[in-house]
């Protein structure tokens, strides 16, 4: 929030504000700039459809996200990471890992800005005003790799699920398509979202994740037979895109904000629409597409780069390289580094626990490709 006392800039006493797009990023935008007294903010696009067919944005909790804490439906103090050979149970003092419905958040921002923001579905900004944020999703180049997957909301006859502890990924399951782990945010002992995702190139056809997820729950959960109550399916790119109109201001997916290694975005919009706000608040120029806040750290990014080519190179190895993260960071830790909010001491111990010469190989190749 922007201190009361603090003098208003131009864009707080009514200079035009655009933002593209009415979905995760443009709606967080507006009610972040509404929360701060900004005025004469224009939303232009169509609703998400995630605002009324809800799906479920999963993040650690932090700082700065004390309103997305307390919507969030549930949070679980522990995680696991599963593979053939372990498993790795974390858990958090401090940053529990939360499960926010989009309807909630997305109905949440539209409460908050109704009656104050103008939501025009159809239209355009006029070019000329001043400040027009563009969260119209980027185009994604051919053989970028990609988070897809697909889920099922359950009830189950038997209590089975332990509801203290989320699994991130188990990846006891067909590894011949490419990175497959099961993602299973149990609600209750009897409730859970299960998901089927993969780290490809190329999404496969839903009977696939059905399938795997039948296989899975078969296997490893004594469910005594489940209800479907909700399915969900998304496709996030895991790669550096570029943003749809360069001379706009890119937010959102579109700005840089979905995690390449990871495919997480929810946390890292948050944190860059407040900065947006902090930033808009105090400056009296305004903010051009170079000088809008960085979502996530060069670092983080530099890293994920590396751990993107070694993921393409031995897709094999994937479950191996998660579980040795888990293993050698705590919950805390972990929980911080996911957030791309990890200190000097993490990152010291996330690279000492990687495989060297797969990591020295592959920052070889990435200082080749840029030589060239
Ligand atoms: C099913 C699913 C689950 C996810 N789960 C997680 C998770 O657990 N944790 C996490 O951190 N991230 C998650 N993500 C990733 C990320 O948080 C979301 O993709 C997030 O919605 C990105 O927000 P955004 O505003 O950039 O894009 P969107 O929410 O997609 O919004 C873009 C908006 O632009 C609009 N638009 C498109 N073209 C135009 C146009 N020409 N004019 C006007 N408007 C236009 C669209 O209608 C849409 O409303 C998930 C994504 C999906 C799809």
């Amino acid at each position: 929030m922007i201190p009361q006392s603090e003098q208003q800039t131009g864009w707080q006493t009514g200079a035009p504000i655009a933002i593209i797009g009415a979905g995760c990023a443009g709606l967080s935008l507006a009610r972040r700039l509404t929360l701060d007294g900004f005025k004469n903010i224009q939303l232009y696009g169509p609703l998400s459809p995630a605002a009324t067919k809800g799906h479920s944005w999963g993040f650690w909790a932090a700082e700065g996200l004390a309103d997305q804490i307390r919507l969030a439906a549930h949070r679980w103090p522990k995680w696991q990471i599963i593979t053939e050979q372990q498993k790795i149970t974390q858990s958090a003092d401090t940053a529990p890992y939360c499960r926010l419905d989009s309807r909630t958040w997305l109905n949440h921002c539209l409460d908050t800005i109704n009656g104050q923001v103008a939501h025009l579905a159809d239209g355009r900004p006029d070019q000329n005003e001043t400040l027009i944020f563009d969260s119209r999703p980027p185009s994604v180049p051919e053989g970028a790799m990609l988070q897809h997957f697909r889920g099922i909301e359950i009830k189950t006859n038997n209590p089975c699920f332990d509801p203290e502890t989320a699994v991130l990924m188990d990846f006891r399951c067909d590894q011949s398509r490419g990175i497959h782990f099961i993602y299973l945010l149990p609600y209750s002992p009897n409730e859970a979202l299960v998901e089927s995702t993969m780290f490809s190139p190329t999404p496969e056809q839903d009977r696939f994740y059905d399938e795997a997820i039948t296989r899975y729950l078969d296997a490893y959960w004594t469910t005594g037979g489940y209800q479907i109550r909700h399915q969900e399916k998304g496709c996030i790119p895991m790669a550096f895109l570029t943003p749809v109109d360069k001379s706009l201001l890119p937010i959102g997916a579109n700005g840089g904000c979905v995690r390449p290694s990871s495919g997480y975005a929810f946390s890292f919009i948050q944190r860059q629409v407040d900065k947006i706000s902090q930033q808009l608040a105090t400056s009296r120029q305004g903010l051009s597409p170079s000088s809008l806040p960085r979502p996530i750290r060069r670092f983080d990014l530099f890293l994920d780069k590396i751990f993107l080519r070694v993921l393409r190179r031995h897709p094999d190895r994937a479950a191996e390289l998660f579980a040795r993260i888990a293993a050698r960071l705590t919950g805390d830790e972990f929980a911080r580094f996911m957030s791309g909010l990890a200190e000097f001491s993490t990152y010291a111990k996330l690279i000492t626990a990687m495989p060297t010469g797969l990591f020295l190989k592959a920052l070889w190749d990435e200082g080749k490709e840029r030589q060239t």
